[in-house]
């Protein structure tokens, strides 16, 4: 066994530092289910003060340390090497206030984003930040990927729902700034800083976070749309109409729809798979009789003047179930499909139609099989992408990832809207960053973790 790792059993004891056998019986992630945790020891601090002690041992010998949540990380960003080690804010897992007054909610880093919804919905709450990998990734895992999201379009992504943060930096310095309040101009908004950081700057041990008033009311639909620009008016349509009741508004190209609606997909289709578009669409509000009114009034209208080319409105739980999971069900593609690469640009919505047409069709040329699915939050300008060739090799990854990146830096938009750079798309920073901006984080990096120990290796080079 290695000297840190005895000196860190020595002060923490065996319950809080897991040895490399120990901690290489649990999986390495939650997303891809594949392989065990391989690391020089997994730490399992349960207090803010063990994490800032744990970390000055680690920086004083020059020991890296990769900060871990629910590992449900999609682009590397939890992978260790056998050399480094794994800290996980798992036993830092409780809800510490429920503040009514003030709509805030104060979390240690590791509460599960599923759990934290259920005890505020408890408390007649909502906290609006949701995703399918709710039962796994935690907060603090949240707030380190700024993760964006379903309900993103209404209530931003994770960024603006953090009021305060406590974060423990490589030197095990505890930067507390536990803000309660929605303006402080006293100086630079630290927490920023560390927010989308995927655990390169510090460790995020706690959070104050905003509430909502848990809605009364949810009305959903799939509709079926005939072009990409009426999908556009609809959107514009839906803002102005139902106001910031719209809380979704996740759009589905023909593809996605088919594969997740046909054998073998468990999800019969709730419209015909003909049409070359559909959205889901959502609305939360207060007054479940009159948002009713409004949702399907706003529904029937653009099915007469044609907007809309069908519609089927969720009528029970049980529907409400159906259609989400026709939108989230993704790992239905990696059974369906082997290999298959996964991205989330972020662009213009007025730019999608032409992009998506544009990299299909290029890679259609190569690979005449090619799969290709489109899917994504149109409201927010993040779309997924889920692309098979049928081949695996680095070449093959390599050319696909730059036909789709490429293109992306000729109209302003961005490689990653939610999952971040991790270890996989580091060598495409550059397409949606400046050379200065690249820079400006490395100095950050530098001032705050001089020796380079947090999750080396990911986000920059
Ligand atoms: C099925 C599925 C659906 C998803 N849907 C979405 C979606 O809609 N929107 C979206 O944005 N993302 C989505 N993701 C990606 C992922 O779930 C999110 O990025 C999530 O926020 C990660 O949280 P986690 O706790 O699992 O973090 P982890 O995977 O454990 O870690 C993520 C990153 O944060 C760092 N980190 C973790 N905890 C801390 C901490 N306490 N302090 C500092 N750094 C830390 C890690 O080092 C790593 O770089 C999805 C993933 C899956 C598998």
């Amino acid at each position: 066994m290695s000297t840190i790792v005895k000196l860190l059993i020595e002060q923490f004891g065996k319950e809080s530092v897991l040895t490399h056998e120990e901690a290489g019986l649990r999986v390495a992630s939650n997303w891809t289910h594949k392989g065990n945790l391989d690391c020089l020891a997994l730490l399992r601090p349960k207090t803010t003060k063990e994490v800032s002690e744990m970390l000055k041992i680690c920086n004083d010998l020059d020991q890296p340390v990769v900060p871990q949540g629910g590992l449900t990380n999609v682009v590397g960003g939890v992978i260790t090497k056998p050399t480094e080690i794994a800290l996980s804010l798992e036993r830092m897992n409780k809800i510490e206030e429920i503040n009514a007054q003030n709509k805030t909610v104060t979390v240690q880093a590791g509460v599960v984003l599923q759990t934290l919804q259920t005890s505020l919905a408890e408390n007649g709450f909502l906290f609006p930040l949701d995703l399918g990998a709710k039962g796994s990734c935690m907060i603090g895992g949240n707030i380190a990927s700024n993760a964006g999201g379903l309900q993103a379009l209404r209530y931003g992504v994770t960024r603006n729902l953090v009021l305060g943060l406590e974060v423990v930096l490589a030197d095990g310095t505890i930067i507390s700034s536990m803000n309660k309040m929605m303006k402080n101009n006293a100086g630079y908004d630290l927490k920023q800083l560390f927010i989308g950081s995927e655990g390169t700057l510090g460790v995020i041990t706690r959070a104050i976070l905003k509430m909502e008033d848990l809605p009364k009311s949810r009305n959903t639909a799939f509709v079926a749309v005939e072009s990409f620009e009426k999908t556009i008016r609809l959107l514009q349509y839906a803002k102005k109409y139902l106001k910031n009741h719209l809380t979704s508004f996740e759009l589905l190209w023909q593809d996605y729809y088919g594969l997740m609606t046909l054998p073998p997909s468990p999800y019969s289709p709730p419209l015909p798979q003909t049409y070359p578009f559909y959205v889901l669409m959502e609305a939360l509000g207060q007054d479940a009789a009159s948002d009713k009114i409004l949702f399907d009034e706003f529904l029937e209208s653009h099915l007469e003047d044609g907007l809309i080319a069908d519609a089927a409105i969720a009528q029970s739980q049980h529907e409400l179930d159906w259609f989400w999971k026709i939108r989230e069900n993704v790992e239905l593609i990696f059974s369906v499909h082997d290999p298959v690469f996964l991205f989330d640009v972020s662009l213009a919505i007025s730019d999608m139609d032409g992009y998506i047409k544009k990299i299909r069709s290029e890679l259609q040329k190569i690979w005449h099989d090619l799969r290709f699915y489109t899917f994504g939050h149109m409201g927010d300008g993040n779309l997924h992408l889920y692309i098979s060739c049928g081949r695996n090799d680095n070449d093959t990854k390599q050319l696909v990832e730059e036909m789709v990146y490429k293109p992306l830096q000729q109209i302003g938009g961005s490689v990653t809207g939610e999952h971040g750079i991790g270890l996989d798309k580091r060598q495409w920073l550059h397409l949606s960053r400046t050379a200065e901006e690249i820079q400006l984080m490395k100095a950050i990096k530098k001032v705050l973790d001089p020796k380079g120990i947090l999750n080396p290796g990911k986000l920059l080079t």
